[in-house]
């Protein structure tokens, strides 16, 4: 039998569907083999790999929870958003993130010409040859390429050199309002996670706005223990979760083995005194 100190939760990961390195499938295995007990599959802006997610965590015994990463714009910060436990049939989800991958193909046309300016010639035909989904080219795709390119020897150091704001492969996009998407997943009868709040590049004052404004869209969960997390950044945002009422989500962003911060299953656990997530839909 399995006792509770035995669960294993990763609520966000990615897949071939958009970024990650390993098909919806592969993922579920290598998380079974991991030691995770209950998985959500979390591709940016689509939903496309969680039928085969969903089958084999069936066959594999895993629980699996339907769930996405939702691209936002909000005070010019770009945000994510992740929903989980959404039914992924849902119209308006749908047809929200089939409007967000149809701007990311222009935007990947951009940013190709502007990497293109500073010598990089080709890369949109060498980032196609990492992409798993045409319809979800990410810049983790375009960073795959370049360190093939030569340009830098990890893809962390890419972002850093060409692909983030001020940086000659940065292109500005008009993501979704947060507005729209806590819509769409709370119109899918899913829970609104902000996702790895210690990544962005804002002030406590700012990140304690953005907090506030998800709160009163109805946003519900913020994720404490993200695989980009140093251990000090989990206590902090468990501390956090508790002054806004917040749930804590907890997930490992894996994208790729090597690649990612933590593999999967491998973010640290919630803080006490934090309520998990999955308290929603238990
Ligand atoms: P996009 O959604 O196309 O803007 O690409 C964002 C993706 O790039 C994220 O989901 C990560 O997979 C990856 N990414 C962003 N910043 C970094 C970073 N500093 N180091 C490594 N990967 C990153
Ligand atoms: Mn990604
Ligand atoms: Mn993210
Ligand atoms: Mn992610």
């Amino acid at each position: 039998m399995t006792t509770a100190s035995a669960l294993r939760y990763d609520l966000h990961c990615h897949s071939t569907a958009s970024d990650g390195m390993l098909s919806p499938a592969d993922v579920v295995a290598r998380a079974r083999a991991k030691g995770v007990t209950t998985l959500a599959l979390t591709d940016h802006d689509g939903l496309s790999g969680l039928s085969e997610a969903a089958d084999a965590a069936k066959s594999l015994g895993l629980d699996f929870i339907n769930g996405t990463e939702i691209s936002v714009e909000w005070n010019d910060h770009s945000v994510h958003v992740v929903g989980l436990n959404i039914d992924p049939s849902h119209s308006e989800i749908v047809a929200g993130l089939d409007g967000i991958r149809l701007g990311r193909a222009t935007r990947a046309e951009r940013i190709a010409a502007e990497l293109e300016k500073v010598g990089f010639e080709g890369i949109l035909a060498r980032t196609m040859t990492y992409v798993g989904n045409p319809e979800l080219v990410s810049r983790a795709h375009f960073a795959r390429a370049l360190v093939e390119m030569g340009a830098c020897r990890e893809v962390k150091q890419v972002f850093d050199r060409y692909l983030t704001p001020g940086k000659p492969g940065f292109v500005p996009h008009p993501w979704p309002s947060l507005e729209s998407a806590l819509g769409w997943i709370r119109g899918a009868g899913g829970v609104a996670v902000i996702a790895h709040p210690g990544r962005y590049r804002m002030s406590n004052k700012q990140l304690g706005q953005l907090f506030e404004a998800f709160r009163a869209l109805g946003g519900e969960a913020i994720e404490v223990a993200s695989g980009s997390h140093t251990p000090e950044q989990v206590a902090h945002f468990g501390r956090q979760a508790r002054h806004y009422a917040f749930m804590g989500s907890q997930g490992s962003d894996f994208h790729a083995p090597g690649e990612s911060y933590v593999d999967l299953g491998g973010s640290q656990p919630l803080p006490e005194g934090v309520v998990p997530v999955w308290h929603a839909w238990q």
